[in-house]
C-alpha cells in the first residue's frame, strides 16, 4: 500500500504537468481526487492492512491527498490567471464598444402579412380569422362551386376526408361571415392556405388575405379605388394598375389584376418578362348566387371582393425570385429583412 501510494503521488505530479485546459484540470480531479478515483480507491485497502501499521500509513495518505489537493488549487489558480487575462495586463478598457446582443425579427412572410392588414385597417376593414381544416361546403359549395365543377382542378386540394379539407384558399370566410353578419361589410381574412404543388412559385402551404365589401350600390370603380390605394401604400410608388377579364365562379365579372412593374416601372425587365406588368391577385363583383346562399338581397345588395398572395407581394417587394427561401429557414436570409 506504501508503494502503491507513492507511485500515485509521482503519477499525479507528472499528469499535472501537462494539464493546459479547464477540461483537462477537471478530467485530473475526477481521475485522482474524485469518490471514484484512484486515491479512494487504494484507501479502501486501509482495513487489511495490520494493525500496528494503520496509523503510519494513515499519516502518510493524508499527507499526500493534501499535497494532490494543493497542487490541483495552484494549478487552477494558474490556468484562471492566464484564461482572464491577468498575467499580462489586467486593467479594463471601458472605451470599448459594447458588444450588441442578437435580436430575433418577425418572418417577411409576417411582415408583410401585417403591413397588408394594416393598410386595409387603415381603409376601414376589420379583420377575421377561420379555420384552416375547413369543410368542403365553405371551401366550395358556398362560393357557387359544387361538386365536379371544373374550377375544382385548379385547386389541388388535400383533402382530409370526404366533405373536410384544408382550405385552398382564404375565400371560405366570405361565405362564413355574410352567413352571420349583415352588410354593410368591410372584412379582410389572412391566413395559410394549402394546395398540393411545388416548384419556384410555389409552395404547399403559403398565404393569402382574402378580402371583400359589401353594401349598397358598390361598384366595380370602388374596387379599383381600393386596390389602388392598397398597391400604393404597399410599394410606396404611384403604380399604374391594369384589369385583365378572367374567370372565378365566386365574381362576376372577374378580373386578374397586374400592375406595373416594380422592378423597371413599365419598360420591361427579367422580372416582367419584358411585358412591364406583374400580376398580384385576382378580384370582381361578388356572384349575385354567393348572395343568394347566404340570404342577401343581390337586387339591394352588391360587392366586390379580392385575394391576394402574401408570399408574391413580398417576392416582388424585397425582389426574390425563389418562393421557397422563405421556408428553408436560413437565417443568412432571413436575417436581411
Ligand atoms: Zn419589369
Amino acid at each position: 500500500m506504501e508503494q502503491e501510494l507513492n507511485s500515485l503521488q509521482a503519477l499525479a505530479g507528472e499528469s499535472l504537468q501537462s494539464v493546459s485546459s479547464n477540461e483537462q484540470l477537471e478530467e485530473f480531479r475526477i481521475k485522482f481526487l474524485g469518490r471514484k478515483g484512484e486515491f479512494t480507491s487504494i484507501m479502501k485497502g486501509l482495513g487489511k492492512v495490520p494493525k500496528d501499521d494503520k496509523p503510519r500509513l494513515g499519516q502518510m495518505a493524508n499527507a499526500i491527498k493534501k499535497e494532490i489537493e494543493s497542487l490541483y488549487s495552484e494549478k487552477r489558480a494558474a490556468l484562471m490567471a492566464t484564461s482572464t487575462g491577468a498575467g499580462s495586463d489586467s486593467t479594463i478598457d471601458l472605451t470599448l464598444p459594447g458588444r450588441k446582443p442578437e435580436t430575433g425579427k418577425l418572418h417577411p412572410v409576417t411582415q408583410i402579412m401585417n403591413e397588408v392588414c394594416s393598410i386595409f385597417e387603415s381603409l376601414g376593414f376589420s379583420v377575421a380569422e377561420g379555420p384552416d381544416v375547413e369543410h368542403d361546403h365553405y371551401n366550395f359549395e358556398a362560393l357557387n362551386i359544387p361538386a365536379h365543377h371544373p374550377a375544382r382542378d385548379m385547386h389541388d386540394t388535400f383533402y382530409v376526408s370526404d366533405s373536410i379539407l384544408l382550405r385552398t384558399h382564404t375565400s371560405p370566410m366570405q361565405a362564413r361571415i355574410m352567413e352571420t353578419q349583415q352588410p354593410p361589410l368591410r372584412v379582410i381574412a389572412p391566413g395559410k392556405v394549402y394546395r398540393c404543388d411545388s416548384d419556384i412559385t410555389h409552395t404547399p402551404m403559403f398565404h393569402q388575405v382574402e378580402g371583400f365589401l359589401v353594401d349598397k350600390d358598390v361598384s366595380f370603380a370602388d374596387l379599383k379605388g381600393v386596390l389602388t390605394i392598397f398597391t400604393q401604400k404597399m410599394f410606396k410608388k404611384d403604380l399604374d394598375l391594369r384589369f385583365r377579364p378572367s374567370f372565378f365562379p365566386f365574381t362576376e365579372p372577374s378580373a386578374e389584376v397586374d400592375i406595373a412593374c416594380v422592378m423597371c416601372g413599365g419598360s420591361g425587365c427579367r422580372v416582367c418578362k419584358r411585358t412591364g406588368w406583374l400580376e398580384i391577385l385576382g378580384a370582381g363583383m361578388i356572384d349575385p348566387e354567393v348572395f343568394k346562399m347566404v340570404g342577401y338581397d343581390p337586387e339591394v345588395y352588391s360587392g366586390f371582393a379580392f385575394g391576394l398572395g402574401i408570399e408574391r407581394i413580398a417576392m416582388l417587394k424585397y425582389g426574390i425570385d425563389d418562393i421557397r427561401l422563405y421556408y428553408e429557414n436560413d437565417l443568412r436570409f432571413l436575417s436581411q429583412f
